[in-house]
């Protein structure tokens, strides 16, 4: 890993948006230390400047200032043009946005040989726990029937949830086979259970995201481990 300066510079992409805005309050209170915002990115900004971070459209992302990382939680349309400015600018990528399709985790993946790239469903912990709790328990119960229930609010565009499906594959990965069901209602930030049916008998595994606080401590910390890494794809667990 070479030496980066520090505090790394990072920009946010979707930055008007819950998780951006999320991640902008926790990086202004200087939540990880060890980065700056040099650059908020979203489709429409509304000011030009905000709490001293300067704002730009989308259409202005060749002009943004130099940054060592992005952090991306926008839409699966946005996200082409930051991957391209990552690569151009040999910058690191974390990226949250769920939703994207198979061409664009392809070009993910082409990147990864030319910048450190990170994206992940989820960024916590618990999540990220959950995971190896539904692999152990679907390899135990072989003959129970596995199914993934996802719920949130009203405005989340992907279903199932990026985060279903990861968990989905640590379900196949212990040999079952999930199916899945998705509810939009409300201000659900997010909730994910995990629901092993047998004769009988059930267990339950749930994770219940209380705020977006959650994913943005964890793609801020992402960011400043990433930044200045060798290129190459990397997971949550090489991070955190
Ligand atoms: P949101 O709709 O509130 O915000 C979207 C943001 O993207 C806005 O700032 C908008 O201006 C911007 N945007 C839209 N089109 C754009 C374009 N063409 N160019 C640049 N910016 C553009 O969404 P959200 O709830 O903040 O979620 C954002 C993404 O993060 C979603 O894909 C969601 O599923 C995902 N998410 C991931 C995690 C995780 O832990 N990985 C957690 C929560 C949400």
């Amino acid at each position: 890993m070479s030496e980066l300066q520090r505090p790394v510079r990072v920009l946010i992409h979707g930055a008007t948006g819950r998780m951006g805005q999320a991640l902008l309050r926790l990086a202004s209170k200087g939540a990880d230390g060890e980065s700056v915002v040099v650059a908020a990115v979203s489709r429409t900004p509304g000011q030009r400047v905000v709490d001293g971070v300067p704002q730009f459209a989308a259409r202005e992302l060749n002009g943004v200032p130099e940054f060592d990382v992005a952090i991306d939680f926008s839409l699966p349309q946005a996200f082409d043009a930051i991957l391209a400015s990552c690569v151009a600018r040999g910058a690191a990528l974390v990226s949250g946005t769920t939703g994207l399709e198979p061409r664009q985790l392809e070009a993910l993946q082409e990147a990864s040989a030319r910048i450190p790239v990170l994206s992940a469903a989820n960024f916590s912990l618990g999540v990220a726990v959950l995971g190896d709790l539904v692999e152990r328990a679907a390899a135990a119960l072989r003959e129970w029937d596995c199914d993934i229930i996802e719920s949130h609010h009203v405005h989340k565009k992907d279903m199932p949830s990026g985060t279903a499906l990861a968990l989905g594959e640590s379900a196949g990965q212990g040999g079952a086979n999930p199916r899945y069901v998705a509810l939009r209602a409300g201000d659900i930030v997010g909730e994910h259970a995990v629901q092993f049916t047998g004769l009988g008998e059930r267990i339950e595994l749930i994770h219940r995201a209380g705020n977006r606080d959650i994913f943005a401590r964890g793609a801020l910390h992402a960011a400043a481990r990433l930044a200045g890494r060798e290129p190459g794809r990397y997971q949550l667990r090489d991070v955190l």
